[in-house]
């Protein structure tokens, strides 16, 4: 990477403490290779630079927040959706005649999949959040 070399009469981008924002501002004097003061392009105040560029320093920690524990009915039920066509998810409806194994997209758990239907209407199905017992109408 090219250092951009900067000097007196450059533009750089600074805050102005009159304008309270980031904005255009000329170099008017540098102190070895660094921007001391700036002019502001739009007040025209003249005031010590702030460098807004420079990334600050993380004061948290690098590494990244570890992953809530998935339960095993997570996972269960992440297999079976890698699995299912879900394209033919059936919309959830207390009429609709279902069958184990069919994909259910409801419209509060999500998408889910009959694990048991129980005659005449009863159905344990995986959701996300866990295995659900619902009503349904039961096909076979
Ligand atoms: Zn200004």
């Amino acid at each position: 990477m090219i250092k951009k070399i900067l000097s007196a009469g450059n533009h750089t981008l600074s805050r102005c403490s009159k304008c309270k924002e980031t904005s255009n501002h000329t170099i008017v004097a540098m102190v070895e290779d660094r921007v001391a003061r700036v002019e502001c392009n739009v007040c025209g105040s003249v005031h010590n630079h702030r460098n807004t560029t420079a990334p600050k320093p993380r004061s948290t920690s690098p590494r990244t927040p570890a992953q809530p524990r998935k339960t095993r009915a997570q996972a269960q039920w992440g297999n079976l959706m890698a699995e299912a066509d879900q394209t033919r998810a059936v919309p959830y409806h207390i009429k609709t005649p279902v069958k184990t194994g069919y994909i259910i997209d409801h419209p509060s758990f999500g998408l889910g999949q009959i694990l048991s239907t129980t005659r005449p209407n009863k159905m344990e199905i995986i959701f996300e959040q866990g295995v659900k017992l619902l009503l349904c109408n039961v096909a076979d």
